[in-house]
């Protein structure tokens, strides 16, 4: 069947196949583990869930504003004004099919054909994809594992031309977990609004950041630069709402009313209901947020203290999200050459499930999530080395 060309320059995701051999190994009656996850493996919280069952009862079940419900807008305003010290208004925000749409919808909404939008590798897997349905270059800026997968202002100049429109920046990242300092961030902020580049800052991790570290939000530079700057967040993994698909921006008035004509004209609003749970979410306190952060805490010390150890191979403590991604390529030989050959092996011979660091822009690295409870991750983790180590 003829499909366009849009399709035929699109890659598929990286991540399917890996679950793909998962089933397979799994209808064959094989035990998996996948430490491939990308969500939380908490449930969505009763009161929120509430919200949402009441919403439905009452017959909140319309067609809505495509910006988002404004009672909803109004919390994320000021969820901004309260953890970020902006004074933001409802205008100033848009709700989204998840923190992806927000993403597409902004930079459908930024960027002209041939435009280069840069991106720090590695990088979450669906950047270079939505820059190229929006007729833009991906150019991406790699940072190793010895720089702590963070790039600098001197990498980001040395790629910058008279054609880089964006700068997306994501911290804490997925899918290393690094997180950058205030200081890193301020310099990066300055860097980018002196050569008028716009700034994406998706910020979906921004409430899994582990002390000492603090999340340095892009948030008080939209304040002062709001035609420039533009956070991106959203309910998935602070409050265990993957599936709800409720994300938000915080951007100036015209960039969302250019991102709603996007929306009105492709999805329209988000689900009725899911925005009344998630105004329960906002409105409702962070407790429920501290406590999936302390577990996630546990998790990452308890994984660092095995992967630390293990010979040849280089892994950053991550500051933030859920993530590990290990350098693992002085590991590399003939039966597994890079990272997808890796975890297709350590798929089949210790059961567990990885994503392959190439989906990611790095060859050199394999992506675990620790999404998962201590005692599975401690076992898998020590499968993984009796495989790779003996
Ligand atoms: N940004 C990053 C860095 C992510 O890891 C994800 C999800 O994995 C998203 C955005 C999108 O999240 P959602 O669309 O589920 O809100």
């Amino acid at each position: 069947m003829k499909t366009s060309s849009r399709i035929a320059q699109l890659k598929p995701s990286a991540t399917l196949a890996v679950n793909a051999k998962a089933l397979e190994l799994k209808a064959q009656g094989k035990e998996i583990v996948s430490l491939a996850v990308g969500e939380p493996d908490f449930p969505t919280p009763d009161y929120i869930r509430d919200a949402c069952k009441h919403a439905l009862d009452d017959g909140f079940t319309r067609y809505g504003a495509v910006p988002g419900l404004p009672e909803l807008r109004t919390a994320v305003a000021n969820y901004f004004n309260v953890m970020y010290g902006t004074s933001a208004r409802a205008e100033h925000t848009m709700i989204t099919n998840g923190g992806k749409q927000a993403l597409f919808n902004l930079l459908q909404s930024l960027i002209n054909p041939g435009e280069e939008v840069i991106i720090p590798a590695p990088y979450w897997v669906s950047y270079p994809p939505m820059v190229q349905l929006a007729e833009g270059v991906p150019v991406a800026v790699a940072a190793s594992a010895e720089a702590g997968f963070k790039i600098t202002v001197d990498q980001l100049e040395a790629v910058r031309t008279n054609k880089t429109a964006v700068l997306l920046l994501n911290s804490p990242s997925n899918p290393t977990g690094a997180a950058y300092s205030r200081e890193e961030i301020d310099a990066i902020a300055e860097w980018a609004i002196s050569n008028n580049i716009f700034i994406i800052s998706d910020e979906i991790y921004d409430q899994l950041v582990y002390a000492p570290a603090e999340h340095a939000s892009l948030a008080p530079w939209w304040e002062k630069y709001p035609e420039q700057v533009c956070i991106v967040n959203g309910l998935a993994k602070s409050f265990a709402m993957t599936g709800w698909r409720i994300g938000y921006v915080l951007a100036h008035v015209d960039l969302i009313k250019a991102m709603s004509k996007i929306q009105g004209q492709s999805t329209s609003n988000v689900c009725s209901f899911a925005q009344k749970g998630a105004v329960a979410a906002l409105t409702g306190g962070f407790e429920v947020v501290d406590t999936m952060r302390a577990s996630f805490r546990k998790r990452r010390d308890l994984a660092m203290s095995i992967i630390g150890k293990w010979p040849n191979v280089v892994c950053p403590v991550p500051q933030g999200a859920f993530y590990l991604f290990p350098d693992v390529h002085r590991l590399y030989n003939e039966t597994y050459p890079d990272s997808a050959a890796l975890c297709t092996y350590l798929l089949e011979e210790a059961g567990v499930a990885l994503v392959p660091g190439a989906a990611f822009g790095d060859d050199n690295c394999i992506r675990i999530s620790y999404a998962v409870d201590e005692k599975t991750l401690e076992e898998s983790l020590n499968k993984i080395a009796r495989i790779l180590f003996g």
